[in-house]
């Protein structure tokens, strides 16, 4: 109730466009409502017309019929116009829904998504966002008004005989006792529906997103039968939930089908015995019969709206989750003078896996610092701490002296400049993906940018130049091509920190000189920390450290290491082309 509660606030965000669209459908109801008392008139005109036994039409007529007339052409005039009040306000609702949920999302820490498949969220937040559109549509332009339009119906049938009024408000409490028996089992089918429709959403998803690597190792079969094996599943609980829903109509069908046989019958035999008039007759029939549609809708309508609560719930409760990174209330703007880091004493592991273990490490301004080491030692780890992308349990990261916790993350982030292996650019031009680290960059400075990272030569190649769409993540690039791009997005942002995660995948010799060369441009002149799989990074580098299970096992140059005899020697002895292994 507390979420439907919060619905319906979030519902009345925009009060003018709630308030137009509640009058207009009450104005259409008092129209409907009207109707059967026009209805009335025009069978008393009959009545009247036998009992005098003449064939001339009364003038009666023409004013019953006029107002019979009037009275739909308002009706269904105004529900017109409503439904283009509600349309406005709901779309009002899930324009402000969707921006918060999408800015709270973008809010959230890494840990979150890593949690969560992309499927699972997108299901969530779909699903969510449309299902609250429906329940306002639901409660305000229908639950309400019919409700409205079934008390003022009794109220009518209580004046004709207060045996009607008594039968059909008897017939409500009774539906919805009915409701609220079933719903309880409706609902826990409904649940287990949900996760069901997100797994197969997830499946749908992570095979889309991972299809090279299916085809690659011809595993089509496996995911097919996964994902049929899942849709069977969601298919055999809706037909479950269906069925009890049946069950359930049963018992309010026969709570209808009673109402309208006593009324029918016992109107009847009163008009038969004169108790009352055919007119008061019709009357009474015209309201049961019309009540019985909103009665049977509104009891559907309230399991509806349940089972949509239950998605809208999910959406609250994402954007209830709390980043667990957030800028500390006194947060300031991180100013890189010289652009020195240092790690002191970190530890930090993901729940109870320490992955880095009392680590202290110093990257003097300027420098360039290279990371080895066999992969799980918390290589990764650690430059993901830097960007605060995680916080450390024990220890601080400065930059220039300020703790990285103490400055804004938009800053920090700002500050760093990030290369990742898999450089994942967004499906856009060329020119677009290289801007994307600064929007406002000229074109000239674009291309700038794309020659220092040796990019322009294979762009001039492409059949629109720097307005060539590269494809979802890049596809229609080779890997060193969008690590060109990256390295000429990351030269336009100029940050006085880099992270360069470099890739394990060997490219052709000549793709992966040019990747070489534009990479130590960009690194002149700014402190670098490089996750270093290439010999000659390393040999390049001023201090090499060795991680080994989240501690620095060996630091110092290439030299120095090898000379150790230690881990470094080793890898270095069986390095494979250029690859330190
Ligand atoms: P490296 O970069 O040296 O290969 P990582 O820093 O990526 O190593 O990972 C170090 C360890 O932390 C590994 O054992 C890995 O399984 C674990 N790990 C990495 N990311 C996560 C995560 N998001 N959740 C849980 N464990 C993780």
């Amino acid at each position: 109730m507390r979420d439907f509660w919060r619905a319906l606030r979030l519902a009345a965000s925009d009060k003018k466009l709630m308030f137009i669209a509640l009058a207009t459908v009450t104005v259409s109801i008092a129209f409907n409502v009207a109707i059967p008392l026009a209805f009335k008139m025009l069978f008393d005109v009959i009545g009247e017309a036998a009992k005098s036994g003449s064939t001339a039409v009364p003038p009666s007529f023409w004013q019953a019929i006029a107002l019979y007339a009037t009275l739909w052409i308002a009706n269904d005039a105004f529900g017109q116009v409503n439904f283009y009040y509600t349309v406005l306000w709901y779309n009002k609702t899930r324009e402000i829904l969707s921006r918060r949920v999408y800015a709270h999302l973008e809010s959230l820490s890494l840990n979150y998504f890593e949690n969560n498949s992309v499927g699972k969220i997108k299901e969530r937040i779909d699903k969510g966002v449309w299902e609250l559109n429906d329940i306002i549509e639901a409660t305000l332009t229908e639950i309400v008004p019919q409700f409205i339009y079934i008390l003022i119906a009794a109220g009518i049938l209580f004046s004709v005989n207060w045996v009607f009024g008594t039968i059909l408000m008897a017939s409500a409490p009774i539906f919805i006792l009915i409701s609220l028996k079933f719903s309880p089992l409706l609902l826990q089918i409904q649940d287990k529906s949900r996760d069901s429709n997100e797994k197969l959403s997830g499946i749908m998803t992570e095979s889309i997103i991972n299809i090279k690597t299916i085809k690659s190792y011809a595993t089509e079969d496996r995911h097919l039968k996964a994902f049929i094996s899942q849709l069977l599943e969601s298919i055999r609980l809706d037909i479950k939930y269906v069925s009890r829903r049946i069950f359930m109509n049963i018992f309010r069908l026969l709570a209808m089908d009673f109402t309208q046989i006593a009324i029918i019958g016992l109107g009847v035999y009163w008009t038969i015995t004169g108790e009352i008039t055919l007119g008061a007759f019709t009357l009474a029939w015209q309201y049961t019969n019309r009540s019985m549609q909103p009665l049977w809708y509104i009891t559907r309508l309230i399991d509806d709206v349940q089972k949509k609560m239950r998605s809208v719930k999910r959406v609250f409760e994402l954007l209830d989750t709390e980043s667990e990174i957030v800028d500390n209330p006194n947060a300031k703007k991180l100013k890189v003078t010289k652009g020195s880091i240092c790690f002191k004493n970190i530890t930090f592991g993901y729940k109870d896996h320490k992955v880095v273990k009392n680590l202290s490490l110093e990257v003097p301004a300027g420098k360039v610092l290279a990371i080895v080491g066999k992969s799980g030692s918390g290589k990764t780890t650690l430059v993901k701490l830097l960007s605060r992308f995680y916080d450390t349990q024990k220890g601080i990261i400065t930059i220039d002296g300020q703790n990285v916790c103490d400055v804004t993350q938009k800053s920090l982030r700002e500050g760093i400049g990030v290369v990742l292996q898999d450089s994942i650019l967004f499906n856009n031009s060329v020119a677009e993906n290289i801007a994307y680290s600064r929007p406002s960059a000229k074109r000239k400075e674009i291309e700038i940018a794309a020659k220092q990272a040796n990019a322009d030569l294979f762009i001039a190649n492409l059949p629109s130049k720097y307005e060539t769409v590269v494809g979802e993540r890049g596809v229609k690039l080779s890997g060193g091509e969008q690590q060109r791009i990256n390295i000429a997005r990351a030269i336009l942002k100029n940050p006085p920190i880099l992270v360069l995660d470099e890739a394990t995948s060997s490219l052709d010799s000549e793709s992966e000189q040019l990747i070489q060369d534009a990479l130590w441009r960009l690194i002149e002149g700014k402190t670098t920390i490089i996750i270093a799989h290439r010999l000659s990074t390393v040999m390049k580098a001023d201090i090499i450290v060795v991680m080994d299970k989240g501690r620095i096992s060996e630091m110092g140059t290439h030299s120095d290491l090898v000379a150790q005899k230690g881990i470094y020697s080793k890898l270095f002895e069986i390095q494979s082309g250029g690859y330190l292994t």
